[in-house]
C-alpha cells in the first residue's frame, strides 16, 4: 500500500482582497437593501470601515447611526443576513465573476490540497453571500467550508468554528497543527493572533506590504502571484509534513486530494 500524504494542515483563506478582488458593489446594494427592508431605516454604509470587518460589525455601525440598540440589531440581524444573502445571490451567477479571481490564486490553491492542505475561508461575509461570492468566482469546490461574518461578532471568534467546520467535512483532525489564516487586512493578522493561528499577509486589498508587516504577521508577500514564494511561507508556516495514521484515513485523504476544476 502506497503511503499516505500526511496532512499539513488547515489554510483559511479570507475572500475580499485575498481571493477576490476588492469592492463588490453588488455586495454593499444587497447590504443597504436589506437593512432598509429589515429594520425599516435609510442605513448606508457611507463612512462605516468595511476591510477587514466582518458583516455583523458593519450592520452593528451602520444601523446604531439610527438609533438603533444592540439589542434590537441583534434580534433582527439572522433576517437581515437571509435577506441580503438572497439579494446578493440573484444580482450574481454562477461562474460569471471568474475574471475577480486575484492573481495565483486557483494555483495556488491546487498546489496546497495536492500537498495535503485542508482548505477553507475564514471571511467577514455573511455565510450566504460568501457562497454565493464564491459560486459566481468559480472557487466554491476549493472552499467548501469556513467560518463567516454572520457567526460571530469578533474575526477571532471564527478561528474555532472554522476549524470544526473544517474537522467535519474532511474527515479527519486538521488542527494538530495550527491554523493558517490568508488575509489583507490588520484584522486578518490580529485575528490569528487571539486564536493562536499564524497569519500570511498579502498586499492584494487595501493595505500595502509595509503597514501590513507593521501588524506582525508570520510572513507577507505583495500578492500570490508567485505561487512558488506564498507555498514556501505557507509550508514553513506548517512545520514539516506529518502522517499519523489513526488520524488520517484514506477516505479524507481521497477528500483532500479531490482536485477539481482548478490548475489554470
Ligand atoms: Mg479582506
Amino acid at each position: 500500500m502506497p503511503d499516505l500524504p500526511a496532512w499539513r494542515g488547515l489554510v483559511l483563506f479570507d475572500i475580499d482582497g485575498t481571493l477576490l478582488r476588492a469592492g463588490d458593489r453588488d455586495h454593499q446594494a444587497a447590504f443597504v437593501a436589506a437593512m432598509q427592508q429589515v429594520y425599516g431605516v435609510p442605513a448606508t454604509l457611507d463612512g462605516v470601515p468595511l476591510a477587514g470587518m466582518l458583516d455583523s460589525q458593519i450592520a452593528r455601525l451602520a444601523l446604531a447611526r439610527h438609533g438603533l440598540t444592540a439589542e434590537a440589531i441583534a434580534a433582527r440581524l439572522p433576517a437581515m443576513m437571509a435577506l441580503m444573502g438572497e439579494r446578493y445571490a440573484a444580482a450574481v451567477a454562477r461562474g460569471s465573476r471568474r475574471d475577480h479571481v486575484l492573481p495565483g490564486v486557483r494555483r495556488l490553491a491546487a498546489r496546497l490540497r495536492a500537498e495535503g492542505f485542508a482548505l477553507g475561508v475564514l471571511t467577514g461575509n455573511a455565510e450566504a453571500v460568501a457562497r454565493a461570492k464564491l459560486a459566481a468566482a468559480g472557487l466554491a469546490d476549493l472552499f467548501p467550508v469556513g467560518a463567516y461574518g454572520d457567526a460571530a461578532w469578533e474575526r477571532g471568534h471564527l478561528v474555532a468554528a472554522a476549524q470544526a467546520a473544517a474537522r467535519e467535512h474532511y474527515g479527519a483532525d486538521v488542527d494538530g497543527a495550527r491554523p493558517i489564516l490568508v488575509g489583507d487586512t490588520p484584522h486578518d493578522i490580529a485575528a490569528a493572533r487571539v486564536a493562536g493561528a499564524r497569519v500570511l499577509a498579502v498586499a492584494t486589498g487595501r493595505y500595502g506590504v509595509d503597514e501590513l508587516a507593521a501588524h506582525g504577521p508570520d510572513a507577507v508577500l505583495p500578492d500570490l502571484g508567485d505561487v512558488a514564494a506564498a507555498l514556501d511561507a505557507l509550508r514553513a508556516m506548517a512545520g514539516p509534513a506529518r502522517y499519523d495514521r489513526e488520524r488520517v484515513t484514506p477516505a479524507a485523504c481521497r477528500r483532500v486530494l479531490d482536485l477539481g476544476e482548478t490548475d489554470r
